[in-house]
C-alpha cells in the first residue's frame, strides 16, 4: 500500500467525458489499496476565460477579487470528479483549499506555499476516502481565497504530497513523459526514464512547459518524488505504480541508477526552446561605472524581468552597445520606459527586435565535461545560424537566435549532442 498525490490538467480535465476517464484512472489506484489524494486543474481554456472577465469589469483589478473569480474553475472540477468518482461507487469528497486549508503566504494571483498541517487529510484518506483536492487555490493570511500564478496547480499538488508524506506524486498530462525535445519538432526525440530535479528546474525556466517551474524548485527542496506521465492511455495500459513516465530524482538516486545500469551520464539530457522573449539593443550607452545600473534597475523596479545581457567591448569614444532579453509581453512596456530615460542614461538608440527565439541545452553532464559550449557553437555555425546573445549556468547554455531559424537549431543540436532515437517516436 503506497499513499499516492495524484494531478491532472486542464486538457485532462476538459468535460464530463473525460473527466470519466479520469475518475477510472483514480479508482484503479484506490482499488490497488493505496490512500489517494487528487489535484485537479480548471477545464483547459477555462481560466483564460475568467482571467478575461476580471480584465473587462476592471482593468486594475484588485488581486484579492481576481482570485475569487479565477480560483472557481477549480472548485468545478473538484466537485465534478467527486460525483464521478461517487457515481462509480468510491467514496470520495472535494476539500477546497479553505477547507484544507492549504495556507499561502505573500500576494494574492501569485501566491506561495510551502509547509501547512494536512492531518484532517490524512485521516479522511486512511478511512479510504479519496480527497478531491482544486489545484492552484489557497487560504492566504488575510483569510480570503488566494490563487498560486498561472500553472500553479503542479505545485499545489507537490505541496499536498509533501504535506500528507505522499510515496510518489503522479502528475497526469497530455504527454507520456518529459523528452529529450519537443517530439513535434525532432521525431527522433526520446522520452527519458530519469530526469534530476536540477535539469528539469533549468528545463522549466527555458521553456519545456510541462511543469510550473515553482513546483520543481519545492519538489527539490522537500524531495517529493515526481512523475510526470500521460492521462490518455489505454484501459491495458501499465499502471502508474510500474513507472510508465519521467521519474524526476535527486542527483545522488541518478548516480545510483547510472551506476547499477552501468552507465555514463549523458552530458546533454535535454534541449528547449522559448519563442517569448524579445531583444532589446541600446546603442553608445556611456562606459562608465554605472551606467548599467541606470538601465536595469528601473526595470527592475517596474517588475520586468532582463534575462541575457551582453555589453560589448566599448569603443574608442568611451562608449559601448547593450543588448539584453525581455519577456515578449514586457516588451512594450520596457521600451517606453527606456525612452523616457533616454537622456539620463545617455544613449543614442534603441533596435528592439521580437522575432528571436532563445534555445538552450541542458545536462548535470556539463559539470563535469569541457567543451560543451564549444559544440554547440561549432554545430549552429556549421548551418549558418548566427548566435545573437548567449547565457550559461552551471548546467545550461542557452543561445539567442533568429526566431525563423529555431526548429532548424533544436534539429541541428539533437543531433550534435547524440540525443536521436534510433527509430522516429510513435
Ligand atoms: N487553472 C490554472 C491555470 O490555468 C492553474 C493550473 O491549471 O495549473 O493557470
Ligand atoms: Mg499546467
Amino acid at each position: 500500500m503506497a499513499r499516492i498525490v495524484m494531478k491532472f490538467g486542464g486538457t485532462s480535465m476538459a468535460g464530463t467525458e473525460r473527466i470519466r476517464r479520469v475518475a477510472n484512472i483514480v479508482r484503479k489506484q484506490a482499488e490497488g489499496g493505496n490512500e489517494v489524494a487528487v489535484v485537479v486543474s480548471a477545464m483547459a481554456g477555462e481560466t483564460d476565460r475568467l482571467v478575461n472577465f476580471c480584465r473587462e469589469a476592471n482593468p486594475l483589478y484588485d488581486p484579492a477579487e481576481y482570485d475569487a473569480v479565477v480560483s472557481s474553475g477549480e472548485q468545478v472540477t473538484s466537485g465534478l470528479l467527486a460525483l464521478t468518482l461517487q457515481a462509480m461507487g468510491c467514496k470520495a469528497r472535494s476539500w477546497l483549499g479553505w477547507q484544507v486549508p492549504i495556507k499561502t503566504f505573500s500576494v494574492h494571483a501569485n501566491a506561495r506555499i510551502d509547509d501547512f498541517d494536512a492531518s484532517r487529510l490524512v485521516e479522511h484518506m486512511q478511512a479510504g476516502e479519496i480527497a478531491v483536492i482544486p489545484g492552484f487555490q489557497g487560504l492566504s493570511e488575510d483569510g480570503r481565497i488566494s490563487t498560486m500564478g498561472r500553472g500553479g496547480s503542479d505545485t499545489s499538488a507537490v505541496a499536498i504530497a509533501a504535506a500528507v508524506g505522499a510515496d510518489r506524486c503522479d502528475i497526469y498530462t497530455d504527454v507520456d513523459g518529459v523528452y529529450t525535445t519537443d517530439p513535434r519538432i525532432v521525431a527522433r526525440a526520446q522520452k527519458q526514464k530519469y530526469v534530476t530535479y536540477e535539469e528539469m528546474l533549468e528545463l522549466a525556466s527555458v521553456g519545456a512547459k510541462v511543469l510550473q517551474t515553482r513546483s520543481v524548485s519545492l519538489a527539490m527542496k522537500r524531495n517529493v518524488r515526481v512523475q510526470v506521465l500521460s492521462s490518455f492511455v489505454d484501459d491495458d495500459a501499465p499502471s502508474a505504480d510500474t513507472l510508465p513516465g519521467t521519474m524526476i530524482v535527486s542527483e545522488e538516486e541518478m548516480d545510483d541508477i547510472l551506476k547499477e545500469q552501468k552507465m555514463e551520464r549523458q552530458t546533454v539530457t535535454g534541449i528547449a526552446l522559448d519563442k517569448n522573449e524579445a531583444r532589446v539593443v541600446l546603442t553608445r550607452v556611456p562606459d562608465k561605472p554605472g551606467a548599467v545600473a541606470e538601465i536595469f534597475l528601473p526595470l527592475g523596479e517596474a517588475g520586468i524581468n532582463v534575462d541575457m545581457i551582453i555589453q560589448n567591448v566599448g569603443r574608442d569614444k568611451g562608449e559601448t552597445d547593450v543588448t539584453f532579453t525581455v519577456p515578449q509581453a514586457e516588451l512594450a512596456r520596457a521600451q517606453a520606459l527606456l525612452e523616457n530615460l533616454k537622456e539620463k542614461i545617455g544613449y543614442n538608440r534603441i533596435i528592439t527586435d521580437a522575432n528571436v527565439a532563445k534555445v538552450s541545452v541542458v545536462g548535470m553532464g556539463m559539470k563535469s565535461h569541457t567543451g560543451v559550449a564549444a559544440s554547440m557553437f561549432k554545430a549552429l555555425a556549421d548551418r549558418g545560424i548566427n548566435v545573437q546573445a548567449i547565457s550559461t549556468s552551471e548546467i545550461k547554455i542557452s543561445v539567442l537566435i533568429d526566431a525563423d531559424e529555431t526548429e532548424l537549431a533544436v534539429r541541428v543540436l539533437h543531433t550534435a549532442y547524440g540525443l536521436d532515437a534510433k527509430d522516429e517516436a510513435a
